[in-house]
């Protein structure tokens, strides 16, 4: 990066924010991918649009005590992040996971502001959760920490405030347990959370909306070098919520999913995934994806779950965890044929790795452009809550369908705009940021 103004703003943010290595990753990957605007746009340097940009509006911290079956008090730590709310109400999921901390959460709500601007959907950005996981733990024990947890969040939170979601470790069964306490605290039944039942004013479609709407960005970006995913060997890693309908919908668009993982191991089955036993050992029996062999004893399950980039391929969708791809496996995955790589989870690959694709001039759909789905559909849910209506499964996956066919057209043309052809990555950024920053400028320095 050579322009001296984001140089000095970069080494800002590693002063401010030392000791939080993924946050300080999402954001220099950022500002190098916009040094054009700033090159260009004086009037957002100004205004301050940058400094404010990477800087949350609101964090909160907070105690979460709660007690186990057998009566011993555990204390979690809740994070809120409320990042960007320029063009709408925060909006970004709760993540529940040990490993969580305050990097995670403020790297996650910083790609959510970019994320939810490329949707066109009037959200802001925000993220949350806990370093409590939820694996192993009884319904019970689940519910008294969820309770807990929105005992503090529900004071920040709101329909046209703060609108949390789903992530990892926060599945259906959690946002049913956290919306029943807000309602209960607050006496107001609104759409302060999405990913909710379908009985209680979720959407339809939502569930799948992360793993279609990847596979839908992937199908435009495979279209535009002239290919498909017909016929084509796909690894999707992970086997949790954008995982498994990432693999259903590319299995529908005529591709063969060879391997899935968790985070133990990976499965490889050249025979193409059965994907319905995955569902019920990961959704049903909430199992370990080892046991896929008991009923497929021609496919391999091998311990360790960075293996999975090892198996040739042609496209690779990450769809676990930050960082799961490094400069090595993507190495692999060049070498073993792979040309295409569009992420589910979120930034799955490490600076290292996104080198080695641009190096091999592999096709590369960042996660903030590729998943959008997921919050896309949020927002619709938002929209069918405010409106009080519900909307077929239908509908709401034509809609997500075009969203995703439009993030991806926002993309091409803002990376061959500000001459960067091909440069996904650089296309989401820029068009992401565009959007936010004229509305920043606009509303004052606030
Ligand atoms: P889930 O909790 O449903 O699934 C996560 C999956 O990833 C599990 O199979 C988990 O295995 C596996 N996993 C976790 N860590 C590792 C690791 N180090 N190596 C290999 N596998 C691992 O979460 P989601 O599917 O909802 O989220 C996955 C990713 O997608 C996250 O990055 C999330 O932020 C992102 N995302 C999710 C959206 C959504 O709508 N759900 C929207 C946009 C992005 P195990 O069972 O062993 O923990």
């Amino acid at each position: 990066m050579k322009n001296a103004y984001l140089c000095d703003l970069l080494e800002r943010v590693k002063q401010r924010n030392a000791g939080e290595p993924e946050f300080i990753q999402a954001v220099t990957e950022v500002l190098e991918t916009l040094e054009p605007v700033a090159d260009r746009r004086q009037d957002l340097v100004d205004a301050g649009v940058f400094e404010r940009f990477v800087e949350p509006e609101r964090q909160i911290i907070f105690r979460v005590p709660w007690m186990d079956d057998k009566g011993t008090v555990h204390v979690n730590r809740g994070y809120r992040i409320q990042f960007n709310s320029a063009i709408g109400p925060y909006k970004g999921g709760l993540r529940l996971r040990d490993n969580v901390n305050l990097s995670i959460i403020k790297f996650l709500g910083f790609e959510q502001v970019l994320k939810n601007s490329l949707t066109t959907l009037p959200m802001g950005g925000g993220k949350g959760g806990s370093d409590f996981d939820p694996k192993g733990k009884s319904d019970a024990e689940v519910m008294r920490f969820c309770q807990s947890f929105m005992n503090e969040l529900y004071r920040h939170i709101g329909a046209d405030c703060d609108v949390p979601a789903g992530d990892i470790g926060t599945g259906a069964r959690e946002i049913g347990f956290l919306f029943g306490q807000y309602k209960r605290l607050t006496n107001q039944f609104t759409g302060v959370l999405t990913g909710k039942g379908i009985p209680y004013g979720g959407s339809l479609a939502r569930t799948q909306a992360t793993g279609f709407g990847l596979c839908y960005f992937t199908k435009e970006m495979l279209a535009a070098a002239g290919e498909s995913f017909a016929g084509q060997r796909v690894i999707v890693s992970g086997s949790g919520n954008v995982a498994i309908y990432a693999v259903q919908k590319a299995t529908e668009l005529g591709a063969k999913v060879i391997a899935m993982s968790d985070s133990n191991g990976y499965i490889y089955d050249e025979n193409g995934i059965d994907l319905n036993w995955v569902k019920q050992l990961k959704e049903v029996e909430r199992a370990r994806i080892s046991r896929y062999t008991e009923k497929h004893p021609e496919a391999s399950y091998t311990e360790g779950s960075r293996g999975i980039w090892s198996i040739p391929c042609d496209i690779a969708l990450p769809c676990a965890t930050q960082n799961e791809i490094d400069g090595e496996s993507a190495a692999l995955l060049a070498k073993n044929g792979c040309y295409a790589v569009a992420e589910g989870a979120n930034m799955p690959s490490t600076p290292e790795a996104i080198e080695v694709y641009f190096a091999n001039k592999m096709l590369y759909g960042p996660a903030k452009a590729a998943n959008a789905g997921g919050v896309a559909t949020s927002g619709l849910e938002m929209s069918q809550n405010s409106m009080r209506l519900s909307w077929s499964f239908d509908e709401v996956d034509e809609k997500l369908h075009g969203i995703m066919q439009g993030i991806f057209a926002a993309c091409k043309a803002a990376a061959e705009e500000y001459g960067m052809p091909g440069n996904y990555m650089a296309g989401a950024n820029i068009a992401g940021f565009l959007k936010v920053a004229e509305a920043m400028k606009a509303q004052g320095c606030v």
